[in-house]
């Protein structure tokens, strides 16, 4: 099946009709779309045209555009399980996972719109008699969303709808490895009659589509999510130009497991948010710090309940574990493994690539545990981002902090302890923008602000009542009525 970019309210191919192909990562044979392998050109096209269409759309009011976002709201809450199964069959996670992330993006839509509602500004008293002062929030332009493929469809979800609440108009990247789930995203808008060049969608790979959209001098605002390494590079770019950036990153996410800490719990917190989506989730839990006087005990059980997932098929029933999204994932993840055991780690489960039972056609991984961790292993301080955990030991909990807070980013942490001093001390040190207590790393809602410090983040961050924020600018006003 051939698809195009969605561009002024059209359906087009790339300029110069070049295409790429995206497959199945549960079943590398099975080709799931040729997408137009889209030129700077046509990004420049799709940004004209959202510039074209932000005057009438900012110009509509609020609740017009309310409207509009609601019905895309419905139709998307209609077809849940017809995204998720895209979703599954584009990124590998299970379907229950796909599920998970459709609903995710409506919560997310729908704070959002409510948000939108109740946006306003402020008033204050003026030092000068006879004057009233007063600030409202205005849209910024055209945005930039560029979307990783790990979330291809919460992401832009969580992206596209404060900016388009607040009268701004968007050009939307999705990540060349899950175009469909971009294109199902779309969808729903086309569906909802959204007007034209208010949403464009170009496919296409970062240094070309990417590199419009970060330069084009009709870019006000630039919503990235992706690695740390690209964003760092977007940042560079635009600081001539200024241009706005809300970028959300890597992460190398720790969980510390006290002496008096439910090992059960624990353990199934960190058994989940490491292997579910595969580890590809930036929230994913990436370290297990333990204390030594439980460090045997919370082992067993963490290995008793990896060694019972099922990996398979993301669409077939009962499986725990899809694949990773894609070759070059898998490349990276093993060589990751390779990596851990040159290193001196201990390979306490997993570590292969799995080929039975018609596998070998896809990119499956075992999930993977390594055990006998030192905090300055690569295994420990970079984002490996899939099914591989790294547990280390620490003396006492001011040693496992400092190993938690010793790596270059910030995104989400957790301790599992009955201690409620030593929970606050944690939730007062550790050094990330979402921590927890007695929970997994990757928890979170839509109504309260999600984004890293460190490396792991750079802007206002994303959801909750920042969410607009960063799509909008504050313009103050005083009138002498005197
Ligand atoms: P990536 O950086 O390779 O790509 C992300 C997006 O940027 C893609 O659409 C890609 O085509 C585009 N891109 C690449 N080069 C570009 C350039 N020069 N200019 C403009 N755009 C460019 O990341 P990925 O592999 O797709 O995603 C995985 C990463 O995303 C992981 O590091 C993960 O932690 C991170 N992530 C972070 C969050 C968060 O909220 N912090 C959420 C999800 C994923």
């Amino acid at each position: 099946m051939k698809y195009q970019n969605y561009i002024n309210g059209e359906w087009v191919g790339s300029a110069d009709g070049k295409t790429f192909e995206q497959r199945n990562p549960a079943n590398l044979e099975q080709v799931t779309g040729e997408w137009p392998k889209s030129t700077r050109e046509d990004a420049g096209q799709a940004i004209e045209s959202a510039h074209a269409a932000f005057a009438e759309w900012s110009g509509i009011g609020v609740h017009k555009r309310a409207e509009y976002l609601s019905r895309a709201v419905t139709v998307m809450k209609g077809q849940t399980e017809q995204i998720a199964a895209i979703l599954t069959e584009e990124n590998g996670k299970t379907l229950d996972e796909s599920r998970t992330e459709v609903g995710s993006a409506v919560r997310e839509m729908e704070f959002q719109i409510a948000q939108g509602l109740a946006m306003c500004g402020e008033t204050a008293p003026s030092a000068t008699p006879g004057v009233f002062a007063y600030s409202v929030r205005r849209p910024v332009g055209v945005a930039s969303i560029i979307s990783p493929w790990n979330f291809p469809f919460n992401v832009p979800g969580r992206k596209c709808t404060p900016a388009l609440i607040s009268g701004n108009t968007i050009v939307f990247k999705p990540a060349s490895l899950t175009p469909k789930a971009g294109k199902a995203f779309v969808d729903v808008f086309v569906e909802a009659d959204l007007p034209p060049g208010v949403l464009n969608f170009v496919c296409g790979g970062g240094g070309t589509v990417g590199e419009e959209m970060i330069n084009n001098p009709l870019v006000e605002a630039i919503s990235f999510t992706g690695s740390t390494g690209t964003g760092k590079g977007i940042q560079q770019s635009v600081a001539q130009a200024l241009t706005r950036t809300q970028l959300e990153l890597g992460g190398k996410n720790p969980v510390l497991i006290m002496e008096d800490a439910d090992l059960d719990k624990a353990a199934d917190a960190v058994a989940k948010a490491a292997y579910a989506c595969a580890g590809q989730w930036c929230t994913s839990t990436s370290r297990a710090i333990v204390v030594r006087e439980v460090a045997e005990a919370f082992e067993a059980r963490l290995l008793e309940r990896v060694r019972a997932l099922r990996v398979g098929d993301g669409s077939s029933e009962g499986v725990d574990m899809g694949p990773v999204c894609g070759t070059e994932q898998l490349e990276s993840i093993t060589g990751y493994i390779k990596i851990g055991q040159e290193e001196g780690a201990t390979l306490a489960q997993g570590g292969r690539r799995l080929t039975d039972d018609g596998m070998d056609r896809g990119c499956f991984i075992e999930p993977t545990v390594f055990t006998d961790v030192r905090p300055h292993m690569r295994i420990a301080q970079e984002e490996i981002f899939g099914p591989v955990l790294s547990v280390l030991v620490a003396e006492d909990f001011d040693e496992a902090l400092e190993i938690a807070n010793r790596v270059e980013f910030g995104l989400s942490s957790s301790i599992f302890t009955r201690d409620i001093s030593r929970a606050f001390q944690f939730l007062d040190k550790t050094e990330v923008g979402l921590a927890h207590v007695n929970m997994m790393t990757a928890y979170r809602e839509p109504q309260l602000s999600f984004g890293g410090v460190k490396s792991s983040g750079h802007g206002i961050p994303e959801a909750g009542k920042t969410g607009i924020e960063f799509f909008t600018e504050h313009k103050v006003a005083f009138i002498n009525y005197l």
